[in-house]
């Protein structure tokens, strides 16, 4: 084993809690390293609903996480202005729904105040006829309805900014790498054992130790020997790799919970369950039975969603703070930030529950801590200070099309993704030929992730880029994919063959849920197709 490296900080976990915390903490002038454990984002934050919200719903029971979703919100869309979009929500109203059109109006109005704090617009009140003018899927018995307006994100690239513009100020950051171990001395936590991708075991030493992993938390405060106390909730998502409607619209599910078909800016999810979880982390399934829970309530205001075909189920684990007795769905999103020297492991700090939508916060509130552990005096900056390439204009996309010979739809995707960065990546890759046609995705800008953005599988790829992320799934570009990422990190043919096919391995367990009769006949037809491929490249 080699030397320990030495940092002020280690932080654990990769999702948007632990690369926020590492980018606060970088920018503090602390050395940071960051580890984790799959991909950047690839745990909850990737699995949610890609909003950036203020959460109405907890205006019931939890005004404070409303009020302080919508502060950072509207922190978080001025720092990343081309990772983030508008959402409009219809929301109807059928004639024996919990809340009636003055109450979800009384409740929009109060929701209204919070809007200016993240930049939106407040609500209208439409009639059932206008609401059906503006979306004619929507059920004969809607009576009314009350449009709300909120922001997506591409967390995956929110997380990725977080951890690019920490190693712009000098964090060291590691995908793939997991935390085996905590190293104490006597009660003091010193640093940690980890596995790089290759296997081998390293150990870091650094004055704190910060466990952002999420729900995985309990388990990493164990190593501590301390306890963490959550309440995880799996939610599920169906992704339709296409709009359905230009509004999100939400809905009631058969258990009075509420439901959402949010537009994307090319797709659609529609989620989510929220219930406990007492599973394997590492092994979360989608069930049948949840897919057709989401169906079921949706179609009461939106008749012909099972016309529609999904493409893929995501899922993931709230890492929600414990309470006993409430339904998991009125669980709060409060957070909390645990200094452990209280519980005899000195040097370890937790930070547990919350929101993407305040995630900056939550960072900065860990950060703080971390500082005054360490007699640290530096300001947090992350409120004002843009994340990399922060930049969004429309002119921009039809010129860089032009000026690059690629489609706009193309060049619109690769500035949302990369913003002022965008040309530099075209750039480099020194090929406009696009590689995924459903999306679509570049080359270079593959080449790109490869070289410069930690993707060491292609579902890093799915994840940096978008590649396959389309209706065809991948069955189009997935081996020319594995050629070009292979290209990039030396991958010999037999171990481009082998990344092609845990790809569509791992895909196939996200779409097995949503398939019915048709989609089992047509996915058959294209693993056929796949294995043909596959079969016929290896003979070359
Ligand atoms: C279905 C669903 C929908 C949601 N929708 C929204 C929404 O639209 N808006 C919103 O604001 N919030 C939403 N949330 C909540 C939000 O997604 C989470 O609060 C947030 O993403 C949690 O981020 P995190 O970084 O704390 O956890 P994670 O994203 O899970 O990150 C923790 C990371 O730690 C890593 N890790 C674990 N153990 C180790 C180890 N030993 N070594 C190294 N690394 C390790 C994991 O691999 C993981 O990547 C949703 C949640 C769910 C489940």
């Amino acid at each position: 084993m080699t030397a320990p490296s030495v940092h002020d900080v280690v932080v654990i976990g990769g999702g948007v809690t632990g690369a926020g915390i590492a980018r606060d903490l970088s920018l503090r002038g602390l050395s940071v390293l960051l580890l984790e454990k799959g991909d950047w984002g690839a745990g909850t934050s990737g699995a949610s609903s890609w909003m950036i919200h203020g959460g109405p719903r907890y205006l019931e029971y939890d005004w404070d996480t409303t009020r302080l979703s919508c502060v950072d919100a509207g922190h978080i869309v001025t720092i990343a202005r081309n990772l983030v979009y508008r959402v409009v929500f219809l929301i109807p109203v059928l004639p024996h729904d919990r809340n009636n059109i003055e109450r979800m109006e009384t409740a929009m109005e109060v929701y209204d105040r919070f809007q200016p704090l993240k930049h939106a617009h407040p609500h209208r009140r439409l009639t059932g006829a206008e609401a059906r003018q503006a979306e004619p899927g929507l059920s004969p018995d809607v009576i009314a309805a009350v449009t709300m307006e909120e922001w997506g994100v591409d967390p995956h690239r929110l997380v990725y900014a977080n951890v690019q513009d920490a190693i712009a100020h000098s964090a060291h950051a590691q995908n793939h790498t997991r935390v085996t171990e905590l190293i104490k001395d006597g009660g003091k936590v010193i640093g940690v054992r980890y596995r790089s991708p290759d296997g081998e075991i390293s150990e870091a030493r650094a004055r704190v130790v910060v466990n952002a992993t999420g729900p995985w938390s309990p388990e990493v405060a164990g190593m501590a020997g301390v306890e963490v106390h959550l309440r995880p909730a799996k939610g599920v998502h169906l992704v339709y790799p296409h709009r359905i409607s230009n509004f999100s619209i939400s809905a009631e599910s058969v258990d009075g919970r509420d439901l959402l078909m949010v537009a994307h800016a090319g797709f659609t999810l529609l989620g989510t369950t929220d219930d406990d979880f007492y599973g394997d982390l590492d092994a979360v399934e989608v069930l049948e039975d949840e897919v057709d829970y989401l169906l079921q309530g949706f179609e009461r205001v939106f008749p012909a969603i099972r016309q529609y075909r999904p493409v893929r189920t995501t899922t993931g684990v709230r890492p929600t703070l414990f309470k006993w007795r409430r339904y998991e769905d009125e669980l709060s999103r409060r957070y909390e930030v645990i200094d452990h020297s209280t519980h005899g492991a000195d040097g370890f700090i937790t930070i547990v529950g919350g929101k993407l939508s305040m995630y900056r916060l939550m960072a900065e509130e860990t950060s703080d801590a971390v500082c005054r552990k360490l007699g640290h005096q530096a300001e947090c900056t992350t409120a004002s200070r843009p994340l990399p390439g922060n930049e969004s204009d429309p002119e921009l996309v039809h010129e860089l099309a032009s000026r690059c010979g690629i489609p706009a739809l193309a060049a619109l995707k690769l500035q949302s993704r990369h913003g002022s960065n965008a040309e530099k990546v075209l750039d480099e890759g020194r090929t406009s030929r696009i590689l995924c046609r459903c999306e679509p995705v570049t080359e270079a800008e593959l080449t790109y992730a490869a070289r410069h953005e930690q993707v060491r599988s292609l579902a890093d790829a799915f994840r940096r880029v978008g590649v396959a992320a389309g209706p065809c799934a991948g069955a189009a570009c997935i081996l020319r994919a594995a050629e070009v990422v292979g290209g990039v990190l030396g991958w010999s043919a037999s171990q481009r063959f082998d990344a092609a096919r845990e790809f569509v391995r791992g895909a196939w367990l996200g779409r097995a849920p949503v398939l019915g009769h048709s989609g089992w006949a047509q996915e058959e037809l294209a693993q056929g197709a796949m294995r043909g491929l596959m079969a016929g490249e290896s003979r070359l």
